[in-house]
Protein backbone atom coordinates (compact mmCIF):
# COMPACT_ATOMS: atom_id res chain seq x y z
CA UNK A 1 0.00 0.00 0.00
CA UNK A 2 1.17 3.35 -1.45
CA UNK A 3 1.61 5.98 1.52
CA UNK A 4 -0.62 8.74 1.15
CA UNK A 5 -0.15 11.96 2.16
CA UNK A 6 -2.28 14.63 3.00
CA UNK A 7 -2.13 18.12 1.28
CA UNK A 8 -4.13 20.03 4.16
CA UNK A 9 -3.53 17.92 7.61
CA UNK A 10 -6.43 18.84 9.74
CA UNK A 11 -7.63 21.38 7.95
CA UNK A 12 -10.56 21.60 5.43
CA UNK A 13 -10.75 23.41 2.22
CA UNK A 14 -14.19 23.73 -0.03
CA UNK A 15 -12.91 24.12 -3.92
CA UNK A 16 -14.65 27.61 -5.11
CA UNK A 17 -17.88 27.51 -5.83
CA UNK A 18 -18.92 24.50 -3.33
CA UNK A 19 -19.50 24.58 0.43
CA UNK A 20 -21.45 22.80 2.71
CA UNK A 21 -25.35 21.62 2.37
CA UNK A 22 -27.84 20.27 4.03
CA UNK A 23 -28.24 15.89 3.80
CA UNK A 24 -31.62 14.74 2.89
CA UNK A 25 -30.91 11.24 3.81
CA UNK A 26 -29.09 8.11 1.75
CA UNK A 27 -28.84 8.35 -1.77
CA UNK A 28 -32.06 7.24 -3.62
CA UNK A 29 -30.03 6.20 -6.56
CA UNK A 30 -29.62 2.89 -6.26
CA UNK A 31 -28.67 2.05 -9.71
CA UNK A 32 -26.17 4.60 -9.96
CA UNK A 33 -22.48 2.91 -9.66
CA UNK A 34 -21.29 6.46 -8.84
CA UNK A 35 -18.18 6.33 -11.86
CA UNK A 36 -17.86 9.70 -12.21
CA UNK A 37 -16.81 11.60 -9.36
CA UNK A 38 -15.47 15.40 -9.24
CA UNK A 39 -13.73 16.35 -6.10
CA UNK A 40 -15.32 19.38 -4.47
CA UNK A 41 -13.14 19.58 -0.78
CA UNK A 42 -10.25 18.32 0.75
CA UNK A 43 -10.89 16.81 4.43
CA UNK A 44 -8.42 16.61 7.05
CA UNK A 45 -7.72 12.40 7.41
CA UNK A 46 -7.35 9.57 5.22
CA UNK A 47 -10.81 8.08 5.79
CA UNK A 48 -12.14 12.00 4.86
CA UNK A 49 -9.25 13.12 2.34
CA UNK A 50 -11.69 13.72 -0.79
CA UNK A 51 -15.07 14.92 -0.67
CA UNK A 52 -16.59 14.24 -4.12
CA UNK A 53 -19.83 14.93 -5.89
CA UNK A 54 -21.11 12.08 -8.01
CA UNK A 55 -21.98 13.24 -11.48
CA UNK A 56 -23.09 10.53 -13.19
CA UNK A 57 -25.95 12.07 -15.72
CA UNK A 58 -28.57 9.15 -15.43
CA UNK A 59 -27.58 8.38 -11.72
CA UNK A 60 -26.85 10.71 -9.09
CA UNK A 61 -26.72 14.00 -11.51
CA UNK A 62 -24.36 16.19 -8.61
CA UNK A 63 -26.34 15.52 -5.76
CA UNK A 64 -24.61 12.99 -4.11
CA UNK A 65 -21.47 13.27 -1.71
CA UNK A 66 -19.52 10.92 -0.55
CA UNK A 67 -15.80 10.84 1.23
CA UNK A 68 -13.40 9.39 -0.91
CA UNK A 69 -9.81 8.01 0.94
CA UNK A 70 -7.92 10.08 -2.36
CA UNK A 71 -8.30 7.44 -4.46
CA UNK A 72 -12.04 6.14 -6.01
CA UNK A 73 -12.37 4.37 -2.49
CA UNK A 74 -15.55 5.54 -0.75
CA UNK A 75 -14.83 5.79 3.01
CA UNK A 76 -18.49 6.76 3.74
CA UNK A 77 -22.19 5.85 2.46
CA UNK A 78 -23.46 8.62 -0.17
CA UNK A 79 -25.53 11.05 0.85
CA UNK A 80 -28.19 13.13 -0.92
CA UNK A 81 -27.67 16.65 -0.60
CA UNK A 82 -29.55 19.02 -0.66
CA UNK A 83 -29.45 20.73 -4.50
CA UNK A 84 -27.13 23.64 -3.90
CA UNK A 85 -26.93 26.23 -6.65
CA UNK A 86 -23.00 25.99 -6.59
CA UNK A 87 -23.46 22.37 -8.11
CA UNK A 88 -26.59 22.77 -10.39
CA UNK A 89 -27.46 25.02 -13.36
CA UNK A 90 -29.08 28.90 -12.71
CA UNK A 91 -32.51 27.64 -11.35
CA UNK A 92 -35.37 29.43 -13.69
CA UNK A 93 -37.16 31.12 -11.49
CA UNK A 94 -36.40 31.60 -7.63
CA UNK A 95 -37.94 28.84 -4.86
CA UNK A 96 -39.05 30.91 -2.14
CA UNK A 97 -40.21 28.42 0.15
CA UNK A 98 -38.75 26.99 3.03
CA UNK A 99 -39.47 23.44 3.86
ZN1 LIG B 1 -24.00 8.13 -8.14
ZN1 LIG C 1 -27.29 9.37 -5.61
Amino acid sequence: MAERHLDHPGDWHWFKGYGPADVLGPCPHASCPHNAQSVIAHGPTLDRYELVTCDVDDGCAGTCRAWTDGGMATTTPWLHAAASRAVLPAAPEEDTRRP
